[in-house]
């Protein structure tokens, strides 16, 4: 396969696991975000991937090239690491040209790379301006075109956006997206923000102690999360327990619920439904009996809390489908039984 590949690749400190047996497919011209909570063991297989550290076991394989132990300076990589930051005292145009210069490549050679990779960030006409002298967004640009300046056949990057504030950080995430795809190259991002990762990502791999849970397109991670730890960690839901009573039905929060997906021989199991797929209607008629606990305006969105069965049920709404509820009412739930995900507990 052309891309990158990982196979039950493991990382030991110890007796302590960081990474284990990890096997993904990177194929080539993809984007991926590794995503997970902090202390997963991202930044650890990304340093792997980067060479900067040694499996304890398993592969790393480029192109179909086992590149497990080549060095770091030998694996055509562009790295935007935090801890690589640029040189303070050369110019754009010295620090996007500086693996250029140490490869040999000819002074005219060097300036028009440099002119084209400032082209593509946006940035022509600053190749003599001083990096302290440029915003942190420009500043993490330069990052990025300094990292492509070799034209690398890996691009990994590990939280680049993470010190820039909220709307700049957004923005870059398109821009990265955008270049990536203009120039086809095959990406790694570490991220631990979701919202970044399903903007940017061909592919999402969240990761939870040391393992990937599950590795797919953002919207399916979001639509048919594998796991609780998936459906919990990617965006907001609700997880109900159930009791199967055969033939698609399950006893759900009080209620018997038709038309759910429970595999044969599942007794009980979680119910992952996002609040966008809790309908609020008239007590009764067969539906989940709730109370209002809360109700949020957020402008875009209405959030209202429900107690149901002893637990907590969030419905969202679009403000033009308000619910005309208040806090204590008692009202009905209907969950779309298309849009409940059943998981194991
Ligand atoms: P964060 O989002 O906080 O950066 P992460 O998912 O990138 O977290 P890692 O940095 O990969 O997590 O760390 C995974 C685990 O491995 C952590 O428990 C960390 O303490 C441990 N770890 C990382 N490097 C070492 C090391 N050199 N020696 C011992 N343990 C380590």
């Amino acid at each position: 396969m052309s891309g990158l590949a990982l196979q039950n690749v493991t990382k030991e400190f110890g007796s302590f696991t960081a990474v284990k047996n990890v096997d993904l497919a990177v194929p080539h011209g993809t984007f991926v975000c590794l995503l997970g909570p902090s202390g997963c063991g991202k930044t650890t297989l990304m340093r792997m991937i980067a060479g900067l550290d040694l499996p304890t076991g398993g592969a790393i394989r480029l192109d179909g090239a086992d590149i497990t132990r080549v060095p770091t300076h030998k694996r055509d990589l562009g790295m935007v690491f935090q801890s690589l930051a640029l040189f303070p005292h050369l110019t754009v145009g010295e620090n996007i040209a500086y693996s250029l210069r140490i490869r040999g490549v000819a002074k005219e050679d060097q300036v028009k790379r440099v002119n084209e990779l400032l082209a593509m960030i946006h940035l022509s006409g600053y190749a003599d301006r001083p990096v302290s002298k440029l915003s942190g967004g420009q500043r993490q640009r330069v990052a990025i075109a300094r990292a492509l300046a070799i034209s690398p056949k890996l691009f990994l990057l590990d939280e680049p956006l993470s010190a820039l504030d909220a709307k700049l950080r957004e923005a870059m995430q398109v821009e990265l997206r955008q270049l990536q795809q203009r120039l086809g190259i095959t990406t790694i991002v570490v991220t631990h923000d979701q919202r970044e990762a399903m903007t940017m990502a061909d592919t999402v791999v969240v990761m939870n102690s040391g393992e990937i849970r599950q590795a797919a397109p953002p919207v399916e991670i979001y639509r048919r999360p594998a796991d609780t730890f998936v459906a919990d960690f990617i965006g907001m839901t609700n997880l109900i327990d159930f009791a199967a009573e055969g033939a698609g039905r399950a006893s759900v929060l009080g209620t018997s619920v038709e038309g759910l997906a429970i595999p044969e021989g599942l007794g009980q199991g979680v119910l992952s439904v996002r609040p966008e797929d809790v309908h609020l209607t008239a007590p009764g008629h067969g539906a989940i009996t709730g109370k209002v606990t809360f109700v949020r305006d957020l402008g875009g969105t209405i959030e209202t809390f429900l107690e149901a069965g002893g637990k907590q049920v969030v419905a969202v709404s679009m403000p033009n489908a308000r619910p005309d509820v208040s806090v204590g009412q008692e009202v009905g739930i209907r969950l779309s039984p298309d849009a409940c995900v059943v998981l194991k507990s």
